[in-house]
């Protein structure tokens, strides 16, 4: 197929995704939610649902749903109900699933992406509701059955569906990623696709381009990586621009990924889909939302990555790229902002983040809680740098790795310590001066007819010389007299 048919289609998709919250018992009982716990052993009748249970309803998941429903600038639903969706799965053992059907927690909806090419797009959350996790089918540790680990039946679940908004593979990866962001910023899920934390469906169609009608959807699920997502949906938009090119229509049907070879098989048709049997759920009362809960989660909203951003360019005069590097985590975010209140240069307060810290943390496979240098010593040793106390280099080289190795020591002692003040005192710096001219007879020549580039070689051999510690702009200074003097 040429490139140029394929400029012929657009490609429309819409993402469901499943966040599993990481409240400490499960959505209706008390169960341990606990990851990684032996199979099976979590497990309450309730669970189970056995005859005579009665599940119960926890708060925490209402306040993490109100939150997250809140950050995507989603309406508030004040009457809830819950529903069951009926359907028969070894890995359900109720029989049903309860769900919120037609009253789901947050609706209409809405978040931005920054783009690459530095545009932002703004994708509506068409709802978010409010579930309950199935048990696990595991296909990979017994050579003949399927076993079934139950232990995740009942965990609470916030599922996000988007509008048909998105227009690119590359958008919908940029949509999850913004999504992780987003719950692990409210810190109400880990984030981890790979270990299912984040479970994403992504419904995919193509249709002429200047049309208005959507073509016909297919469901493609079993994307276990942001990654896969992106390229299930490649894979899509090929096969099914290839398929209209033919002649041939679109099925309704759920596919499957398959990541080694890289392309979606027909999991089943639509026609022959299930009837979920949806009714109000009759074991659990309604759940009213008053204006006092929402407003109260929304005072106990963290700072949002995209007012932060906002924040760091506008205020602190960050690139956008700088923003958004330190924005991507917020406790680095949070930490950084505490540091620009402690020094004026945020610039060199970002640069020191992004570089000097962040590669501690990454070496260290540490969180920034976990830095041992506070704001304030950081915010010191800039300060220190920039008012020509020991040269940048200086600061980098030495001082740092010695400071991380002992950072109760003050500024001040580890300077002495090191060695590090500089010697601007005037004769001793232009006798060096002077010996770094003289022993480079032809470049002085050379400089003297012209060629002035050559600065920055007697400044390499003066640092050289003085073992960094010397004031860069006094020495150039310095030199240049001397040549041209
Ligand atoms: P279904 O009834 O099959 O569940 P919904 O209308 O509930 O479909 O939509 C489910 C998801 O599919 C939503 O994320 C929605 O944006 C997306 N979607 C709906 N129609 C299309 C389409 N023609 N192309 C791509 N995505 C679509
Ligand atoms: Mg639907």
């Amino acid at each position: 197929m040429s490139s140029d048919t394929l400029v012929d289609y657009e490609l429309v998709v819409g993402l469901e995704v499943h966040v599993q919250l990481n409240t400490q018992s499960k959505a209706f009982c008390s169960d341990s939610t606990e990851f990684g716990a032996l199979p099976n052993t979590l497990l309450s009748p309730i669970s189970l649902g056995h005859p005579g249970t009665l599940p119960r309803f926890n708060q925490q998941v209402l306040e993490d749903g109100i939150l997250l429903g809140l950050a995507m600038n989603c309406q508030i639903r004040a009457y809830n109900e819950f529903a069951r969706k009926n359907y028969f799965y070894a890995d359900l053992p109720k029989g049903y699933q309860i769900t919120q059907h037609l009253t789901p927690l947050a609706y209409d909806g809405f978040i931005h992406l920054n783009l690459e090419d530095g545009t932002r797009r703004r994708v509506g959350i068409t709802r978010i509701h409010m579930e309950e996790d199935a048990g696990k089918s595991i296909h990979d540790q017994d050579p003949y059955d399927t076993l079934i680990d139950l232990n995740r039946c009942g965990v609470p679940l916030l599922e996000v569906v988007t509008e048909p908004d998105l227009r690119s593979a590359r958008e919908a990866y940029q949509y999850l990623s913004e999504v992780r962001r987003l719950v692990r910023y409210l810190e109400i899920c880990d984030g981890n696709m790979e270990e299912g934390s984040l479970r994403c469906d992504a419904n995919i169609s193509v249709r002429q381009r200047g049309t208005e009608a959507f073509g016909q959807k297919v469901e493609v699920k079993n994307m276990n990586s942001m990654r896969h997502v992106q390229r299930a949906i490649e894979y899509e938009y090929q096969r099914q621009v290839e398929l209209l090119q033919r002649g041939e229509t679109i099925v309704s049907e759920t596919r499957s990924f398959d990541a080694q070879a890289n392309n979606t098989f027909s999991l089943r048709s639509k026609e022959a889909a299930n009837d979920y049997r949806y009714f109000p759920e009759p074991d659990l009362p309604p759940i009213w939302v008053l204006e006092e809960q929402i407003a109260k989660v929304q005072s106990n909203m963290p700072p949002l990555p995209e007012v932060l951003l906002e924040r760091f360019t506008s205020v602190y005069g960050l690139s956008a790229y700088d923003a958004s590097v330190l924005c991507d985590q917020k406790h680095l975010a949070l930490w950084f902002e505490h540091l620009v209140t402690l020094t004026p240069h945020y610039k060199q307060a970002a640069n020191w983040t992004m570089g000097p810290v962040k590669t501690w943390l990454n070496t260290h496979a540490l969180e920034i809680q976990q830095f041992p240098l506070t704001t304030k010593a950081l915010a010191s040793l800039i300060d220190a740098v920039q008012e020509g106390v020991l040269t940048h280099h200086q600061a980098v080289q030495s001082l740092w790795p010695a400071w991380l190795e002992a950072p109760t020591k003050s500024l001040h002692d580890l300077i002495t310590e090191l060695d590090l003040g500089q010697s601007s005192d005037g004769p001793s710096l232009e006798i060096m001066v002077e010996e770094v001219l003289l022993s480079m007879p032809s470049k002085v020549e050379e400089y003297r007819s012209g060629k002035k580039g050559l600065l920055g070689l007697f400044m390499g051999e003066l640092m050289k010389k003085t073992g960094g510690k010397v004031q860069p702009a006094q020495a150039s200074e310095m030199l240049r007299a001397k040549l041209e003097g």
